[in-house]
């Protein structure tokens, strides 16, 4: 009860999040049973050196964290329990629809395939109620386009465990978006929604690569928009969403400090902006907390709070009709208007 009485409005009100690795959204206290379970890690004696070891200076040390992190991931029941911590702590903080990604190409060495991987996944979140979370599995720049694309025939083999759509994750200012054109477009005609990172580790040509080359629906990030007047214009026009994840920008590095981010010009632009946490975890960020520091940091009002949540539901990848749904029942919370 002392808890439900000091939640903030952030964390009260009813949320959506669009972009966010399963992978890096593992609770740390799951993540250390894990740590465990494969015997423990002499440099990770306890949480305290667990939480120690999720601070970065910059985009390599946060890569090196992530594969250290996977190797703790070796068999589909580990899968099975993060995704019910992660959906666990989605609905505690009422978040009530997520498309969460996962990367089957990090796991291919410990011999787990995407479907099997879909089917673990979802079992865990099946343990959850309260949350929508749906799927998206990430087909990972830095393997080839051939992996790429049996990983994407699995995907469509286990389209009915909720999977919405594809995306391009992974070294992005080393392996570029064109080379999976095809698989995008073989995507697309299974039926599969589309996102890619870009314009995070890469400039806005990586940007415009996932316009132009992937035809996606979505940007992951889209950061570096900022630097290219012209693709600021097409992104207004064509009214593609940013997954902007500001403390993942921070943290990896990419903007010296929250108030240089451009997602206030991005806003004031009128290009359609969603906030996300990416890595929560390894971040150390929550949704509420992200929301919570744009109105302190960067001094938007809550009406443009309340515009971001919705700009969530209108750019995910759910149907027309769901999305009306969830809007009205957003807006007809309690805590859409409550005075916190
Ligand atoms: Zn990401």
């Amino acid at each position: 009860m002392a808890e439900a009485r000091t939640r903030s409005w952030f964390e009260s009100v009813p949320k959506v999040e669009l972009h966010v690795h399963l992978e890096g959204a593992i609770p740390l206290g799951a993540l250390f049973e894990l740590v465990k379970k494969y015997g423990g890690d002499p440099q990770t004696p306890n949480m305290q050196a667990l939480v120690g070891r999720f601070r970065y200076r910059d985009f390599a040390t946060f890569i090196d964290t992530w594969a250290w992190k996977n190797q703790f991931l070796r068999e589909y029941d580990d899968f099975t329990h993060i995704a019910e911590a992660f959906a666990r702590g989605l609905a505690r903080q009422n978040i009530r629809y997520a498309e969460a990604s996962f990367s089957p190409a990090d796991f291919a060495r410990f011999k787990l395939e995407p479907a099997r991987l879909a089917e673990a996944i979802r079992a865990g979140l099946k343990r959850v109620s309260g949350v929508d979370v749906r799927l998206i599995v990430d087909l990972v720049r830095d393997s080839t386009p051939d992996d790429a694309m049996a990983t994407l025939q699995q995907a469509y083999d286990a389209r009915e465990l909720d999977i919405v759509g594809v995306g391009l994750g992974g070294s992005e200012q080393s392996c570029p978006a064109a080379p999976f054109a095809p698989v995008f477009t073989e995507a697309r005609r299974m039926g599969f929604h589309t996102t890619a990172h870009a314009g995070e580790a890469a400039g806005a040509d990586s940007i415009w690569s996932a316009l132009n080359d992937l035809k996606v629906e979505r940007i992951g990030h889209g950061t570096r928009a900022i630097d290219d007047e012209a693709l600021l214009r097409t992104l207004e026009e064509r009214k593609i969403p940013l997954e902007v994840c500001p403390t993942s920008n921070l943290r990896t590095a990419l903007v010296p400090s929250i108030e240089e981010h451009p997602l206030r010009q991005f806003i004031a632009r009128g290009l359609t902006v969603t906030i996300n946490t990416d890595d929560p975890s390894m971040f150390g960020c929550t949704l509420a907390g992200e929301l919570a520091m744009l109105e302190t940091r960067l001094g938007l009002s809550r009406q443009q709070t309340r515009a971001l949540i919705l700009s969530g539901i209108a750019a995910s990848f759910m149907t027309d009709k769901e999305k009306h749904h969830r809007v009205l029942e957003f807006t007809t919370d309690p805590a859409w208007t409550a005075n916190l």
